[in-house]
């Protein structure tokens, strides 16, 4: 469902390219959850943001759903993240002038949906999330469970095809992430929603399908910082 091949990224680190990922492939199959573990800087949010557009790749093809991503044009791309992609990041990115339930609503809006059954379907999945009682509040008025919990809602809005979570319970405490962890596997299996989850949590990613190792490439970053070549 989602094929990667040979991606390769790299980015100029001083006097020297860091190449972050080199020939990496991955299969996701549909429906299924797929964790990404790795050390950190081995490249996991580098990837996620490969796969949502929001940065393009030195080399490799990425194709969803038999749709080579790594061919589109900007326009085309924004197209692709509004209906097919959904982002769900460690720090929510929440409009805070906006309710929970207006944030959730909004990518729909953008995709201009029916107004009465958007704001149905963005009720229903705050519902789900357990925030029946919380859509009127804004995002200061939210405990950091709560505004997760939106964000998650705000990701399915629009019914993508894939999910992309980045550390989506990586700032909250052991007991609410595994809370809203198991909340947005049951969405995901609900909706038959293929996801891609990052996560440092040995024991979410054990709950997943399965897991994928991303090493860390020799020439890491850290070296090059403190000039361990040069000593
Ligand atoms: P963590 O687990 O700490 O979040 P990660 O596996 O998600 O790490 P990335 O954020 O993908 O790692 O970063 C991989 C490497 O690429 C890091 O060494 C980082 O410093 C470097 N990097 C990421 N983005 C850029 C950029 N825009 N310019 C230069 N270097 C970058």
């Amino acid at each position: 469902f989602l094929e990667i091949r040979g991606l390769t990224k790299h980015f100029q680190s001083g006097e020297r390219k860091l190449k972050v990922l080199d020939s990496f492939d991955l299969d996701l199959a549909a429906g299924e959850f797929l964790a990404i573990a790795g050390p950190s800087g081995s490249g996991k949010t580098t990837l996620l943001n490969l796969i949502a557009g929001l940065d393009r790749p030195d080399g490799g093809r990425i194709s969803l759903a038999g749709r080579d991503l790594t061919a589109l044009n900007d326009k085309e791309w924004d197209k692709v993240r509004q209906s097919d992609i959904g982002f769900v990041f460690q720090f929510n990115q929440l409009l805070p002038e906006f309710t929970a339930l207006e944030n959730v609503m909004l990518p729909g809006m953008l995709k201009k949906h029916h107004a009465l059954e958007l704001k149905q379907q963005a009720y229903d999945l705050l519902e789900h999330m357990g925030m029946q009682d919380r859509i009127g509040h804004r995002p200061a008025q939210l405990s950091g469970g709560e505004r997760q919990r939106t964000a998650i809602a705000r990701a399915l809005i629009n019914q993508p095809k894939i999910l992309l979570a980045d550390e989506p319970t990586g700032s909250l405490d052991q007991g609410t992430g595994e809370q809203v962890f198991s909340l947005l596997m049951g969405l995901q299996k609900q909706f038959n929603i293929s996801c891609l989850l990052v996560t440092h949590n040995p024991a979410l990613a054990n709950l997943c399908d399965r897991i994928h190792g991303i090493e860390k490439r020799p020439e890491s970053p850290t070296r090059e910082r403190i000039g361990v070549d040069d000593v």
